[in-house]
């Protein structure tokens, strides 16, 4: 990258090499060998290069990427999600700060700035580049409108199910010689509940990391003053069921979320236990790898976890720590570097990370990792995909993308979009990656190459 923003030589040249051709219908593994970076998807990094040039060095720099709209390519498609337009953003707590710049929570072709400015009042500080949770979900449901891409979104839809019919084929297609996939589920209604079925020869897992939170597996973990969400604790405060009068509030975990949580608590006055693994000074805690400028808050409770409990009233940490029990009455037992401990607490809220949850897939998907005798880790095992196409390995025709694939972050989960938008695009139209290399792009795909059958039950 220089100065300018401009992308290294070698991917310059290469994209210049066909400057007429749209990137979905560019060879993506010649374009993004050799990008380096801090996503493990070669295409992720391509997209982000070009999209957030020199982000990692700190620089905002508009994208480098134009945007077009060609109707005649288009793919049909149905997006089935549990909630509104952006998923688990709109369940997550609305006055936290996102850890990314604004700019990098924005999708194709709709500056997050501008659409910030357009509808709320910004509040200007030392944190203005980093934009609200509320304002971030708000945005993905607002892009969703602006788009002009409501026709394809179903929203309160619960996916059940996904299972290959092999066996159906529909003769005017090649490419249904894989099979199709059948995805059936239910819609929620005023009405109550409505059954759906689709059989299409794709689908995009793109259900996040965050549906099921990690167990700690210890006795109690299932009684009722044990909570697993910053939210279900926010819950608890404006419900006043915890307050500065109540026992301490046992937070377990180090990471952001925890984090979160102890700000929160701290704030309303909630006396605080605050137990985790590793050791305060750990350097793989996530807190020294934030510079303390964009994120003061962090900064704050790291000090905090370091300082033994000796400046802030109120709050305990407990380093090295790990809960062994948790009984009804309240008391939480506590196994620390030399001795155990038994507390009582108000509440327990666990904060210890999450995973997806795949029981839609026959086998609950548990074959469909990279290491298929350890369960999904968004982290350290997630789906085996093809690196260019993002397509599974083990299922033809099934796609994963963002946390499923570890890309944990919005900026990254975009480029994993694009590999597989061409994959699939290239699949209805399989001359297109024939002649790509002589010829820019064949605007004319016929609609009925694009297999896809929506047949509500
Ligand atoms: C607390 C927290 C803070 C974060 N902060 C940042 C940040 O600052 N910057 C950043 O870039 N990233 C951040 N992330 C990560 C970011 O949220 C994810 O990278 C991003 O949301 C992934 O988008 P996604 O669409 O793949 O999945 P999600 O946003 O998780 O959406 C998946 C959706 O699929 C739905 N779903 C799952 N199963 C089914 C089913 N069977 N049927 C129907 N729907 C289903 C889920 O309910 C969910 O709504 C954060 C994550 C968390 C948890």
């Amino acid at each position: 990258m220089d100065e300018m923003g401009h992308p290294p030589d070698f991917l310059h040249y290469r994209l210049e090499s066909k400057p007429n051709c749209p990137l979905v219908l560019q060879d993506l593994k010649e374009l993004s060998e050799g990008l380096e970076g801090r996503s493990s998807n070669p295409v992720a990094l391509l997209y982000d290069i070009l999209n957030h040039p020199d982000a990692d060095t700190g620089q905002d720099l508009p994208s480098l990427l134009a945007w077009k709209n060609h109707p005649e390519q288009h793919l049909d498609h149905v997006v089935l999600g549990r909630g509104p337009p952006g998923g688990s953003w709109q369940a997550m707590e609305g006055d936290v700060l996102t850890i990314s710049r604004g700019t990098w929570m924005e999708l194709a072709n709709l500056s997050f700035r501008e659409w910030e400015e357009s509808v709320c009042d910004r509040q200007l500080g030392s944190r203005q580049k980093r934009a609200s949770v509320k304002n971030v979900a708000r945005y993905y449901h607002d892009y969703v409108d602006i788009k002009g891409l409501r026709p394809y979104f179903r929203d309160s839809a619960e996916v059940t199910s996904v299972r290959r019919v092999d066996q159906l084929k529909n003769g005017s297609n090649e490419n249904n010689d894989r099979g199709l996939w059948q995805v059936t589920g239910h819609i929620r209604t005023a009405e109550g509940l409505e059954d759906f079925q689709y059989l299409t020869p794709n689908v995009v897992l793109a259900i996040g990391g965050s549906d099921r939170p990690n167990r700690m597996n210890v006795a109690g973990e299932n009684l009722p003053f044990v909570v697993k969400s910053l939210q279900a604790m926010e819950q608890l405060i404006s419900s006043q069921q915890l307050n500065s009068r109540s026992e301490p509030v046992l937070i377990v975990g180090a990471g952001l979320s925890a984090a979160d949580a102890i700000i929160a608590a701290h704030f309303h006055g909630i006396p605080i236990i605050h137990a985790f693994r590793r050791k305060a000074t750990d350097p793989s805690l996530i807190f020294g790898q934030l510079p303390s400028n964009m994120y003061p808050e962090y900064h704050k409770v790291y000090q905090m976890m370091k300082d033994n409990g000796m400046t802030y009233s109120g709050y305990t940490p407990m380093e090295q720590s790990q809960v062994v029990r948790i009984q009804n009455d309240g008391k939480v037992c506590l196994q620390g570097p030399e001795c155990s401990t038994r507390i009582k607490v108000s509440y327990v809220v666990v904060l210890i990370g999450s995973r997806p949850s795949l029981s839609f897939l026959e086998n609950k998907g548990r074959d469909l990792t990279v290491d298929v005798t350890k369960p999904i880790s968004c982290r350290n095992n997630p789906l085996d995909v093809d690196l260019f196409t993002l397509e599974s390995t083990k299922q033809p025709g099934l796609y994963a993308m963002g946390p499923l694939v570890s890309d944990n972050f919005v900026r990254f989960a975009q480029g994993g979009a694009l590999a597989i938008a061409r994959d699939i695009h290239l699949k209805s139209c399989p001359f297109e990656s024939k002649e790509e290399v002589s010829n820019p792009p064949i605007l004319h795909v016929p609609q009925e190459s694009v297999n896809y059958l929506d047949c509500p039950a």
